[in-house]
């Protein structure tokens, strides 16, 4: 596999990022260039390129980010009032970092369809 991810160093402490959770197999993250007043990103520490190649053997890792958009949410007091969770697949999904990652996008009203 290719030279490390930008959220492998952030992982790994190599550049720093405002984490707001974090446990043995994933890290959520503020964005960078945020799209909401509130725009997480929840990574998976293990690299897994893309959903779309990701394989049978990261269910349980796949199923554990999805929770953890939940309890992040609840953490931080949006879960009620509703988010959006996104992720970008490949050139016409717009991804921009070939390391899995789900977007969550709160604290305002999301429109339909996306851009
Ligand atoms: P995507 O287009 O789905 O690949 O999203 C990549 C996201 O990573 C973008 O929303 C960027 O703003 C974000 N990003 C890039 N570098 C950093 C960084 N150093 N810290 C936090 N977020 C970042």
């Amino acid at each position: 596999m290719s030279d490390k991810t930008i959220f492998e160093m952030i992982i790994d402490r190599e550049i720093p990022s405002d984490i707001v959770y974090e446990d043995e197999q994933c890290i959520c993250f503020r964005d960078i260039s945020p799209q909401a007043p509130v725009h997480l990103l929840v990574v998976p520490k293990k690299r897994i390129v893309r959903i779309a190649e990701a394989t049978s053997e990261d269910q349980a890792v796949l199923g554990h980010l999805m929770l953890t958009v939940q309890k992040v949410a609840q953490q931080e007091g949006f879960a009620e009032a509703g988010f959006r969770t996104v992720i970008n697949n490949g050139p016409n999904g717009g991804e921009e970092v070939p390391h899995l990652h789900l977007h969550i996008l709160a604290e305002r009203q999301m429109l339909w369809p996306p851009g």
